[in-house]
């Protein structure tokens, strides 16, 4: 089986999230490069039109009227999707929560997550906690049961999305095991503390802190069996990751040829020089290798032969798309010159934007300890077929 090959349905999500991404979201980069900062409207505008094509909520089920895409296509569009700025790609890329509704019981499904299908409004995943990221069985937010309510106190940071969430899934000590609980924005003792600024803004989305105090949550509303839940969004999120790393990288690359091709120093091409060339024949073979991997783990989750292998497989792709990309950025700036350091530049942002992808999700040690961990449980067979 070659990877890369994408069957007919994949490869023509592919070209038309390309199409959308480069027909649409390039002009609105340059226009926040110019002003500065994001532009509420026009985001919604795109959105509106991105759904228009079929871009949401596209990898749900059939029975609630999604086209429920394999991951592969899905990879394939958030590929394209990594090529915009500003987080952009997200209007592109933009997953139905999944996880949730395989998680959810049917009440919790109807009362708290058809709001989300019907896009009144959108969920946001509270995990992390000031003590505790990485350490995720570290957390120290507490659920105490009372009668048929559980109460919430903690803080959680980094909330993607939480400044226009209406939904957010937090994750608390509840008896002595973790769990997931549904918790509405206006739920009582909920309250946004901070929406803190990032190396990557303007960013379409904020990454707020979040507190709860004796925060009020029924019964009904925790998910069942919360770790599995998590551990799934994680792996997903993860492959992403890696997808949109590889369509960053390959736009890099892209604009570092064409940019060495012309560019002249010296009397001659600066990709005469070894000192430029070099570098870019790097940058082909490692995204080569990212691209192969990402589409490989995809390909293995899809078929799901092993989850703790696939899991595996998704950890090494998220490392080295990552890592790849980030080494890529770095490349292509340096052939820019002066110029790959101006924000009005895409290499500036995405050399900006990229290193949160070796941090989120699970930093890049992080996945070297999972990638190990199967390794010493496993073997390596498993994981070179
Ligand atoms: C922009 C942004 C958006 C985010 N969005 C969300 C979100 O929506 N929801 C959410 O819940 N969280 C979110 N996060 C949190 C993110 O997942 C965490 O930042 C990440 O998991 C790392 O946790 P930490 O920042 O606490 O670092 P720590 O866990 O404190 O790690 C610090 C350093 O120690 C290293 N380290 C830790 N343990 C080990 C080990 N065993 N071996 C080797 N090295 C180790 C880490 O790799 C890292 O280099 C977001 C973060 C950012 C920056």
């Amino acid at each position: 089986m070659d990877a890369l090959r994408l069957d007919a349905e994949a490869a023509e999500w592919q070209e038309r999230a390309r199409r959308f991404v480069e027909e649409e979201l390039y002009p609105a980069e340059e226009r926040i490069a110019e002003r500065g900062s994001i532009d509420a409207d026009e985001v919604r505008e795109l959105r509106v039109r991105a759904r228009a094509e079929g871009f949401s909520h596209y990898n749900l089920p059939q029975d609630l009227g999604c086209a429920d895409l394999p991951l592969i296509a899905q990879v394939a569009i958030e590929e394209q999707a990594g090529r915009a700025t500003n987080g952009l790609g997200f209007v592109v890329a933009d997953r139905g929560p999944r996880e949730l509704v395989e998680l959810a019981t049917e009440d919790q499904l109807e009362r708290r997550l058809r709001p989300v299908l019907r896009r009144e409004i959108v969920e946001a995943w509270a995990v992390t906690e000031p003590g505790a990221g990485s350490d995720v069985g570290g957390i120290a937010a507490t659920a105490t049961r009372d009668g048929a309510d559980w109460v919430l106190d903690g803080e959680k940071w980094f909330v993607t999305g939480g400044d226009h969430a209406g939904l957010f899934v937090v994750l608390a000590q509840a008896d002595g095991e973790q769990a997931l609980f549904l918790v509405s924005r206006d739920a009582p003792g909920l309250e946004i503390v901070r929406r803190p600024h990032f190396m990557h803004d303007p960013y379409i989305d904020g990454h707020i802190e979040l507190r709860l105090t004796a925060c009020r949550v029924p019964d009904r509303d925790r998910l069942p069996s919360g770790d599995d839940g998590a551990r799934r969004w994680f792996t997903i999120e993860r492959l992403m990751i890696a997808a949109r790393c590889c369509g960053a990288a390959a736009r890099l690359l892209e604009l570092a040829t064409e940019w060495a091709a012309g560019r002249e120093a010296f009397g001659q091409a600066i990709a005469d020089y070894q000192g430029v060339s070099f570098p870019l024949a790097d940058s082909l073979t490692e995204l080569l290798a990212a691209r192969l991997l990402t589409y490989h783990a995809a390909h293995e989750l899809d078929a799901n032969p092993s989850p703790g292998v696939a899991h595996g497989k998704v950890a090494m792709a998220k490392l080295y798309a990552s890592e790849t990309a980030n080494r890529i950025a770095d490349r292509a700036l340096q052939i820019f010159g002066g110029r790959g350091y101006m924000t009005e530049h895409p290499v500036e942002r995405h050399f900006r934007e990229l290193r949160v992808d070796r941090i989120w999700e699970g930093t890049s040690e992080i996945q070297r300890v999972i990638i190990a961990r199967g390794l010493f449980k496993r073997g390596a067979e498993p994981y070179l077929a």
